[in-house]
């Protein structure tokens, strides 16, 4: 039986049942609270981790088995926090490895790579396969799959680095890839070109975000070359509406593509990017529960049937990290 490794460790794939795709718990940057504390909200850690399981829990009693998170570094990624709140849901909870940025790489990892002032091989190679293989950190808790991101700059020289070393550790360790990208550059056309280059399976890779996007022809181009659409992001109205993230989704089954969407809501339970009471009023669906209380009844009353939902949320999974 195929497994795949989660935060309470390995589970069969054919038990993660119905999954989200792409949650974050937490979305930190460390060093920015730990200067400006206070800054766009104060941060209580036991406080921050009961809430997240309160939500986390509520995300459960819908009937969602499985989350799937690709919080890695940039994004704040750290473990324990991570195995605290996963002690107490009733959830399978899978983590990654690998960088997210838009620009370019930290620092830390400027200098030191082929070619570069201390030439050596590329280290984030390294530490993403060992993510995999060794676990996180010391944690025992292993990453089941990599992540990387190109937003609006574009295939920027940070970003390319970034790209080519999750693609190198994926080619290594077999684990499948999610990349999030921005619909308004097709950026996800220039991961593509990017993953197949270094050799990626395109089928083993999930287009993060494509469901901001209602342009058929770009959609359908992206799930012709084999990776899995994440229509990924509702409740973020403001990026595109309720009504055309559902219609776009009815059109593509219609079409023939329930086998390559997977859906989910980029939601967290804490992200210090924004005010949390700013980003409540912005986007009051963008949690957790809002694809099984909204999403779902609006697609089975459009006429996809509850075999094409089961598609989309437990065998596409299922197949993607077996
Ligand atoms: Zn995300």
């Amino acid at each position: 039986m195929p497994s795949v490794e989660t935060v309470r460790g390995p589970v069969d794939t054919a038990a993660l049942g119905n999954v989200l795709m792409h949650e974050h718990i937490f979305v930190l940057g460390t060093e920015v609270r730990q200067n400006f504390p206070g800054y766009l909200g104060a941060w209580d850690e036991d406080a921050q981790v009961a809430d997240a399981v309160a939500k986390l829990n509520e995300c459960a009693a819908r009937g969602i088995t499985t989350i799937v998170d690709p919080t890695v570094i940039g994004l704040g990624r750290y473990i324990p926090r991570v195995q605290r709140v996963a002690a107490d849901v009733n959830l399978h909870i899978i983590v990654a490895t690998g960088a997210y940025t838009y620009n370019d790489i930290p620092f830390q990892f400027h200098y030191n790579g082929p070619g570069l002032l201390f030439d050596m091989p590329e280290p984030m190679v390294e530490l993403f396969v060992s993510d995999v293989r060794d676990g996180i950190a010391g944690t025992g808790v292993k990453a089941a799959f990599l992540k990387c991101a190109i937003d609006a700059p574009g295939l920027t020289p940070g970003v390319e680095r970034v790209m080519r070393a999750v693609a190198q550790a994926s080619l290594e360790t077999g684990r499948p890839i999610t990349v999030h990208t921005s619909v308004h550059n097709e950026s996800g056309l220039i991961a593509q070109k990017v993953l197949s280059e270094e050799g990626v399976d395109l089928s083993r890779v999930v287009i993060g975000h494509s469901g901001d996007s209602a342009d058929l022809n770009y959609l359908t181009q992206l799930a012709d070359a084999g990776s899995y659409l994440g229509m990924d992001r509702f409740g973020l109205d403001v990026l595109l509406p309720f009504e055309q993230r559902v219609s776009t989704i009815v059109e593509l089954i219609r079409r023939g593509y329930a086998e390559r969407l997977v859906l989910s809501h980029d939601a967290s339970c804490y992200i210090d990017w924004f005010a949390s009471d700013a980003r409540a009023a912005a986007a009051p669906n963008w949690n957790y529960t809002h694809v099984s209380d909204h999403v779902i009844p609006a697609l089975l009353e459009r006429g996809v049937t509850a075999d094409q939902v089961k598609t989309m949320l437990v065998d596409n999974p299922r197949r993607y990290f077996e």
